[in-house]
């Protein structure tokens, strides 16, 4: 990436994002791949140790069950209720993950949800305009990013911006970003009492970790929205895409989801496999959540025989 590309991305940014959104972005899309090259520079030359997959796949699960519990399922769904203690960690875990502020993501979220393929979706592949799948899939996976706001996606959350809590964690989203880097430095040098150890800690659990949980979550905004099956009504393309499902942590059952939104369960089916849903019933059987929602038997059922939605699709051809 040159200066000038750089200066162009952060210019494209400036114009309709806040600044700490700004900083998160260009920090969180233009470093990890830089990160992701040295990594398997390193790795071809010292090995790929157990440390380093520790902090990876923990950091990720940590950081990744704050985004789909937290951010998605309770704060954007309110598909379970929980003790202030759990709630705070669930958004304490979620901001870790660097994927904004938690008042911008769930405002873009619900904005989502509101606009579903329509003109105003912040992050459709059938956006306005023009098309082919290709440029459609770049907006609804990054590009949507760098594109002016649809909508003062704020009015979405008052009921979040009232309360004292989610306030301080949205304005020190900084700090908790920072602290889901430090983490894995600090154990990676802990435990192997060395620089090296804290460095590689950094790239592992913080770095790459970040880079493959951005791509995650776009990835149920570009994939889940073209690619997969629509056994629901949602009333948009949005579709079940078993990979996404697995490594997006339950998130790819994203049909499932439109037409049941507060459900905490988006894998309704005994074999598609939901990580979140899994972690939500431990927690459930812990007592740290209650009050938890998915739609009956009758109600599933009812919305598979409901008229599939239909939609103009733009030419898939590029
Ligand atoms: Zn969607
Ligand atoms: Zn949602």
């Amino acid at each position: 990436m040159t200066g000038t590309s750089t200066t162009v991305i952060e210019t494209e940014i400036s114009s309709n994002k806040p600044p700490f959104v700004r900083f998160s972005l260009l920090m969180g899309i233009l470093i990890p791949p830089f990160a992701l090259v040295l990594a398997m520079y390193l790795a071809w030359n010292r090995g790929f140790g157990p440390l380093d997959l520790i902090l990876l796949v923990g950091m990720y699960l940590v950081t990744g069950f704050g985004i789909t519990i937290g951010f998605h399922r309770y704060f954007s769904h309110k598909s379970f209720d929980a003790p202030k203690p759990v709630i705070f960690l669930l958004g304490f875990c979620g901001s870790m993950a660097m994927q904004g502020p938690i008042f911008w993501w769930v405002a873009t979220h619900r904005c989502h949800h509101q606009h579903s393929d329509q003109d105003l979706d912040p992050h459709s592949p059938y956006a306005p305009g023009d098309h082919g799948w290709l440029r459609g899939f770049w907006h609804a996976h990054m590009g949507w990013l760098f594109s002016p706001s649809t909508e003062p996606v704020n009015k979405y959350v008052p009921d979040l911006k009232a309360q004292p809590m989610l306030r301080w964690l949205d304005s020190n989203f900084l700090l908790l970003t920072f602290t889901g880097l430090a983490i894995p430095t600090v154990i990676g040098g802990l435990v192997t009492m060395t620089w090296w150890g804290a460095f590689t800690g950094l790239l592992w659990g913080g770095l790459i970790r970040i880079l493959v949980e951005h791509h995650a979550t776009w990835s149920v905004n570009s994939i889940c929205h073209i690619w997969g099956s629509q056994p629901y009504t949602s009333h948009d393309e949005s579709r079940n895409n078993a990979i996404v499902g697995v490594v997006a942590l339950g998130e790819g059952w994203h049909n499932n989801h439109h037409a049941f939104p507060t459900s905490a369960r988006h894998g309704l089916r005994w074999w598609q496999f939901d990580s979140s849903w899994v972690v939500i019933r431990l927690m459930q059987a812990c007592h740290l959540v209650y009050n938890v929602r998915v739609p009956s038997r009758d109600r599933i059922e009812q919305r598979r025989r409901e008229p599939k939605f239909s939609k103009a699709i733009p030419s898939k051809t590029g």
